[in-house]
């Protein structure tokens, strides 16, 4: 559960002005046990930084985040920050960043049980959960051997997932997991995330900037624009009874989806700086139905149907 997060970070900019990049500003959902929620945006419209703020790896400027009850931001001391650290884990987008290249894949798998089971797991306990962590991302156990070098991108994928795996956490935070990697590799890494689900009753935080991969994968959507989220919805719903413009463009330029054309929206002008957003709605220099109201009144993130929230003064007036 995310309650009003905000994630500011100070700035200067080529003068030496001083600023603030609001990268995650005013953000409220939660995730549900065992559900897959997606986040999607453009770039820079602060879905990783979110995910990054709910692994507690960057303190967030102001809101709290409860996980299974717990409010992260009252963690105090290692132990309890480690603790959490294992409910929590990431899948990155590029395994190999994150892979040290010097060590083989049995020692990388290894490290999480060192850090949390130091004193009371022996080496064969170690290398017998290495091989159950390799198998169930579909792996032989021959590859503890082998170097991140030696495997191929979907391969590193699979550990990087085994990885995280290790200490059963309650929450996969799946930042971008496939963009990397080739479109059939793609496919079978989304299936092993689904099975990987199904088996371990997972929940998965699921950011992407890919609509397509999202709505297959998701089973609620929530779509970010400059550090806000402005439409949340069940998938079916987010793309059957699209309210948010921005939403509409993002689905109409996603024909992946299903055979169904919708016509191909095309917004004018690029992504405002998130450093200077427009006032108001910050959507309404791109928006085709920008209202009098729109330039004044930041627009906030409405249930206006069931489970259905929506943040635009256009679709309230509507509904
Ligand atoms: Fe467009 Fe106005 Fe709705 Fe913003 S609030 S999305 S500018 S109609
Ligand atoms: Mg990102």
């Amino acid at each position: 559960v995310l309650e009003h997060v905000k994630k500011y970070f100070d700035i200067r900019d080529s003068d030496g002005k001083k600023g603030t990049l609001r990268a995650v500003d005013d953000v409220s959902f939660a995730i549900k046990k065992g559900e897959t929620f997606g986040l999607v945006g453009e770039s820079g419209c602060g879905k990783s930084t979110l995910g990054k703020t709910l692994l507690n790896l960057s303190p967030i400027t102001d809101g709290t985040i409860h996980i299974e009850g717990k409010d992260v931001s009252q963690l105090k001391g290692r132990s309890e920050k480690v603790q959490f650290g294992s409910k929590v884990q990431l899948v990155f987008q590029d395994p190999s960043a994150c892979l040290n290249p010097r060590n083989k894949i049995g020692t990388i798998l290894a490290e999480p049980f060192k850090i949390h089971f130091k004193k009371t797991m022996n080496k064969q306990e170690m290398e017998q959960k290495i091989d159950e962590l390799l198998t169930m991302v579909g792996l032989a156990p021959e590859y503890k051997h082998r170097y991140p070098h030696e495997m191929s991108g979907g391969q590193k994928q699979r550990i990087g997932i085994a990885r995280a795996l290790a200490l059963n956490p309650d929450i996969i935070i799946c930042d971008e997991p496939v963009s990397a990697l080739d479109v059939s590799i793609q496919a079978q890494v989304i299936n092993l995330l689904e099975e990987l689900q199904e088996k371990l009753d997972l929940t998965y935080l699921f950011i992407s900037h890919d609509l397509g991969v999202v709505y297959h994968m998701c089973d609620r959507i929530a779509v970010m624009y400059l550090g806000n989220i402005v439409e949340l919805a069940d998938k079916k719903a987010l793309y059957e009874e699209t309210l948010h413009p921005y939403t509409q463009a993002l689905i109409s330029a996603a024909p992946s989806i299903d055979q169904v054309k919708k016509e191909r929206i095309v917004l004018k002008g690029d992504v405002p700086s998130p450093s200077d957003p427009p006032k108001g709605c910050k959507f309404h220099t791109r928006c085709p139905y920008t209202m009098d109201i729109c330039k004044k009144e930041k627009p906030l993130l409405e249930e206006v149907k069931d489970n259905h929230y929506v943040a635009c003064h256009l679709c309230k007036q509507r509904n």
